[in-house]
């Protein structure tokens, strides 16, 4: 494999084994290189200026930004240099704050990703998808009673002594599959989609299923298909909110395609010919250049 995908480059040490120990933390938490990324309601902070880059604030901010709301989470080690992340919803306006209001705005990574450099990319993802775990996570699931973020911000513990659970976070699988009979493939449009964009099918796996199952279920739901030959591709963090892609491609069976209308708005099969002649003023378009739909479809074209 040459290329990996978006939010896929990570080039981070996680510290895993260190994180629990409170004393290391505390030290790179007064270390004057180590480095915060603030998110304000799930939103990443970006310079002002055509290139958005990524903003990186001293870690002496750390406890000012928090203010009591959050603890800082750990996200590791660039070379020697520690990132941390800290949530900031609790500003009303981030513009009119004393320190985030002069350092730039706050965006939304789905817009800004596709033009960012991709290990930077990869950070701000993985701060955005455990930022969204510890926000969902401030009560026990057992018990209700309140959490705490402990190891670094890499598991949350209940306060209830008799209960004391301990949870970590999680990241929901989604199938997302190629499927192809002979130099077509099918691509399908839902309701959501920008318009004139077409995608392969995916869908999220189910408790109790395989990843293949879940492949064959899926394809067999939306479209009708019976498929063979699953073979497993590669696979992309997609952290809007928390899923994990999975990449296949699956043979198709047969070629009648029956849409499932509560999915689908409409299927249909495509030549290589015809997606390869696919210009910017085109009827059909495919998906954003940062998503794994997009590479699975590059890939096969570039097959032929
Ligand atoms: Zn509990």
């Amino acid at each position: 494999m040459t290329r990996t995908n978006f939010y896929a480059t990570i080039n981070l040490d996680r510290a895993a084994n260190q994180r629990g120990d409170s004393e290391w933390l505390s030290n790179l938490l007064r270390a004057p290189e180590s480095r915060v990324l603030p998110l304000w309601r799930s939103q990443s902070l970006f310079t002002t200026d055509d290139e958005m880059s990524m903003v990186e604030l001293d870690i002496a901010h750390i406890e000012s930004l928090s203010n009591g709301h959050n603890e800082p989470i750990l996200l590791g080690l660039v070379g020697e240099t520690a990132y941390f992340s800290i949530d900031v919803s609790h500003v009303e306006n981030p513009a009119d704050h004393h320190i985030l209001g002069q350092q730039g705005q706050f965006a939304d990574l789905r817009q800004v990703g596709p033009i960012m450099a991709r290990d930077v990319g990869n950070l701000l993802a993985y701060a955005r998808g455990i930022d969204y775990w510890h926000q969902r996570h401030r009560h026990c699931g057992v018990c209700g009673a309140p959490t705490r973020s402990e190891s670094a911000g890499h598991q949350r513990r209940c306060t209830d002594e008799g209960c004391n659970t301990v949870h970590f976070p999680r990241t929901d699988t989604a199938c997302i599959v190629l499927v192809y009979n002979d130099d077509n493939i099918i691509l399908a449009r839902a309701e959501r989609f920008p318009p004139r964009m077409q995608s392969v099918l995916a869908g999220f796996l189910e408790p109790g299923e395989s990843l293949e199952d879940c492949v064959t279920r899926e394809i067999l739901e939306e479209v009708g298909v019976n498929v063979t030959d699953v073979t497993y591709q590669h696979s992309q963090p997609w952290p809007f909110p928390a899923s994990l892609m999975v990449g296949f491609r699956a043979r198709a069976e047969n070629t009648d395609l029956h849409a499932d209308p509560t999915e689908l708005v409409s299927a249909g099969w495509y030549s290589r010919a015809a997606l390869k002649a696919i210009t910017p003023e085109s009827e059909l378009q495919l998906p954003r250049a940062d998503s794994i739909a997009r590479r699975l479809i590059e890939d096969w074209l570039d097959e032929a």
